[in-house]
């Protein structure tokens, strides 16, 4: 998709901190970390959010996981811990259309739910 920032990463139009790529998934730090380990992990392909995911596509989820599980090896934080998170919607606060896997970890933290 034209403007999507991700779309733009994946597309290596804007430069990024990479962390780990194949020909259907990218992963790259966040700008604006929450925790000592912050990456995104998100597809090629734009899909807006897990709500747009068609059945078809549900296959990619698993893979999307594999990666997020591959980051948290190679950031060192497999053993120690770290949350996976997807925003889905303006309640949960998504603010890129893109879907994406947040990878957390590094320290403790705190699980804040509503
Ligand atoms: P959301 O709130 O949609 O789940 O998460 C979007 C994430 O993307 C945020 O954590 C934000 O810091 C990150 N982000 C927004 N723009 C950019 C960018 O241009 N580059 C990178 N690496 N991260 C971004
Ligand atoms: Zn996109």
């Amino acid at each position: 998709m034209q403007d999507c920032i991700f779309c733009k990463i994946v597309r290596g139009e804007i430069p990024t901190s990479l962390v780990y790529c194949d020909d259907e998934i990218v992963a790259f730090r966040d700008t604006t970390p929450q925790a000592p380990t912050h990456v995104l992990v998100v597809p090629r392909r734009h899909i807006s959010s897990l709500n747009d995911l068609t059945a078809e596509e549900m296959p990619l989820l698993g893979k999307l996981l594999q990666v997020c599980r591959e980051v948290a090896k190679k950031e060192g934080v497999f053993e120690s811990g770290y949350r996976i998170a997807v925003n889905t919607g303006p309640d949960a606060g998504q603010v890129v259309e893109h879907i994406h896997f947040h990878v957390l970890g590094g320290g403790p933290m705190n699980l804040e739910i509503g």
